[in-house]
């Protein structure tokens, strides 16, 4: 019964909960006009994401996966509060240039504000390290996974090695849905040849996480989240 009115729930909320800015708008719409495809996070998961950037005090937030910039506009505008930045990775430089045109209108300054790097992350990754040593970029406190599913592990890793250390928080998106894709569990076969992102955090010592179940606009999904120890 929940799950038939998720939808209407997550509206109702949206209604009430979330006062999206135009700019928000904007950038649903121009990369609906672009061809981008509707695979951002919700409204709703939008706010979820701000409130919870701002309650582990992020100042510099680093997401893989940029798309039209839609989830980048949440954080920047948090960040932004704070005096500090989003930084985004995007494979695909007509995305990204979406993306910029998105956080213009939205009133964020790229660069002092937000940045995207166009690039393959797990290219982009080692050099952000590279900077981080010698001392241009600060580290990252907040690192949001939203991007391909083969390499969720290499990012986790990675991120925790950018991240500022203790209490820096790295979110996984879409885990649960991934779950159930790979069949890890239900009826079909396990993939056994791939270790799921779930059991290598389990077994990270550098980390505490959990995975959280959401019924939403988005029906049965989930995200995992790990807060360095
Ligand atoms: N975070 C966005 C939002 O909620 O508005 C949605 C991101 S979308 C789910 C995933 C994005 O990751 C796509 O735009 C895709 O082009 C990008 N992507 C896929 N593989 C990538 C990679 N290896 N490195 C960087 N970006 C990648």
């Amino acid at each position: 019964r929940t799950a038939a009115h998720s939808i209407e729930i997550e509206s109702y909320v949206e209604t009430h909960l979330v006062q999206q800015q135009p700019g928000l708008i904007h950038a649903r719409e121009n990369s609906l006009k672009h061809g981008i495809p509707t695979i951002a996070v919700s409204t709703v998961q939008g706010k979820f994401l701000s409130l919870l950037t701002s309650l582990s005090g992020a100042q510099n937030v680093l997401e893989i996966g940029t798309l039209g910039g839609y989830s980048s506009i949440w954080f920047a505008q948090t960040t932004k509060a704070r005096g500090g930045k989003l930084t985004s990775i995007e494979i695909d430089s007509s995305r990204r240039e979406v993306a910029l045109q998105n956080l213009q209108v939205a009133g964020i300054n790229v660069p002092t504000e937000a940045e995207i790097l166009l690039g393959a992350a797990l290219d982009v990754l080692p050099k952000l390290a590279e900077e981080i040593s010698a001392g241009t970029r600060p580290k990252f406190d907040f690192v949001f996974i939203d991007a391909d599913w083969e390499n969720q592990w290499r990012y986790f890793d990675l991120a925790v090695g950018l991240s500022k250390g203790k209490g820096s928080v790295i979110y996984v998106d879409n885990v649960v849905k991934e779950i159930l894709e790979s069949g890890i569990v239900g009826p079909e076969k396990r993939n056994e040849t791939v270790t799921p992102l779930v059991e290598k955090v389990g077994q990270d010592g550098r980390v505490e996480a959990v995975v959280m179940q959401t019924i939403g606009a988005k029906q049965h999904d989930g995200f995992l989240m790990a807060v360095v120890k």
